[in-house]
């Protein structure tokens, strides 16, 4: 969109009575939020919904967030909005490169604590990784999230905040109307990092919905994963709700392997898991569900294994996504040799599925999958020790 500077006229400013305490984030607020918030300021129904659309136009189409650079908002629009209301996204408390251009963020958000975001750049895509939640209710014995006690779920601001300050360090904004079909830094998104996205649905819902609307972030559906442990009455909401493509983090073919890795599973077994699978409301060949399992040596990584994986998911439009299990400071395990890994995907494939092996990405800065840890958790350390200890 070309920036066409309109000739300043006065809004008829009405000023609130009270000043907000603290004031409301405008990012995470959809139009409907946006227009009731404004109503106060804005009487007139007809002005206040055109200056929404300016606003988000602002906001999650360019990314500014100083209401000053809003040219074609009169000045007593633009001094009431920044007495009023303010446009934030997280803070970015700690960045990290990677020698192989991933990029690791610890981000803090209110109240203090920390959660972490990757962006990974790929020869054709670049992925963020995005957190839902501080922590995770679940305690899967794999993971390093899963060590961490949830202290709570991310609002839907700091959700799609995440993208927003990701597209701020990538300098990924279009900045005109033909740059708009410029290819993105960020062409995909994963909610992959801290949490369980279906155990804050809500919220995880109203930020991906923001990122996917088209006079905004305008993120395709078919761009951004979802990836749950398995929260089987919430899958179908995910296609329904969100429409985005789904992941499940699979890794066993038996119960009870499954219940170890996974604990869930002891409330939602492999068989519901995989009917939630196949009632799943977008599922197509085109849009095909992604079975992650981490290889974890003599856990699950026999040839029996994945000739029992392929049988589960027959009939399920699928792909298999094999992730080298990554270890951590403490962890109980270790990562399956290349040898069986391939083993592993020749068997999967001859079966039909595509099975990607996923290479380690960040391993030298802790950000691959399920490294993701937020420094709350390991005490108030300096940022100098932080990094000592990556
Ligand atoms: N809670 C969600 C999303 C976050 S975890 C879920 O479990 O799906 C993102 C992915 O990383 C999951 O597939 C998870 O199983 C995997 N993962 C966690 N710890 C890992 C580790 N140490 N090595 C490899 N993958 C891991
Ligand atoms: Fe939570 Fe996912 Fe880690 Fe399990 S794998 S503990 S669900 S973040």
């Amino acid at each position: 969109m070309p920036d066409i500077i309109q000739p300043i006229k006065s809004d008829p400013i009405a000023m609130p009575a009270k000043k907000p305490e603290g004031k409301p984030n405008l990012i995470g607020m959809n139009r409907v939020d946006m227009n009731a918030a404004l109503e106060v300021i804005l009487p007139d129904a007809k002005l206040r919904k055109m200056r929404v659309s300016q606003l988000w136009q602002w906001i999650y189409a360019k990314g500014v967030s100083d209401f000053a650079k809003m040219s074609n908002l009169s000045k007593d629009f633009r001094e009431a909005m920044v007495e009023n209301f303010v446009i934030e996204r997280p803070e970015i408390s700690l960045k990290q490169l990677s020698s192989d251009g991933t990029r690791k963020y610890l981000l803090r958000v209110t109240g203090g604590h920390e959660v972490e975001m990757v962006y990974i750049p790929g020869a054709d895509r670049g992925t963020l990784c995005i957190s839902s939640q501080i922590g995770c209710t679940l305690t899967c014995s794999f993971c390093h999230t899963g060590t961490q006690k949830l202290v709570r779920n991310l609002s839907v601001a700091e959700i799609v905040g995440q993208v927003m300050l990701a597209r701020d360090d990538l300098d990924d904004w279009p900045t005109s109307a033909g740059d708009q079909n410029r290819q993105r830094k960020i062409t995909n998104i994963v909610l992959m990092g801290m949490g369980e996205p279906l155990y804050n649905f809500d919220h995880v819902r109203d930020a991906m919905l923001i990122a996917m609307d088209d006079a905004g972030i305008a993120m395709s559906r078919r761009k951004i994963t979802l990836s749950t442990s398995g929260v089987v009455p919430a899958i179908a909401k995910v296609g329904l709700e969100i429409g985005c493509l789904l992941a499940i983090s699979f890794h066993a073919t038996t119960d009870d392997v499954r219940n170890m890795l996974v604990p869930i599973n002891k409330k939602w077994n492999i068989e519901a898991l995989l009917q939630a699978c196949r009632d799943y409301p977008t599922l197509s060949n085109s849009e095909r569900i992604t079975f992650e399992y981490v290889m974890i040596q003599d856990v699950n990584d026999s040839d029996e294994d994945a000739r029992r994986l392929v049988k589960l998911i027959s009939g399920i439009p699928a792909k298999i996504n094999l992730i080298p299990f990554n270890s951590w400071p403490g962890s109980n395990y270790i990562r399956s040799t290349p040898e069986q890994i391939e083993r592993f995907a020749s068997i999967v494939m001859r079966a039909g599925y595509a099975s990607p092996v996923r290479t380690p990405r960040g391993e030298d800065i802790l950000a691959a999958c399920g490294q993701l840890k937020s420094a709350s958790e390991r005490g108030k350390k300096s940022k100098a020790e932080l990094e000592s200890e990556l």
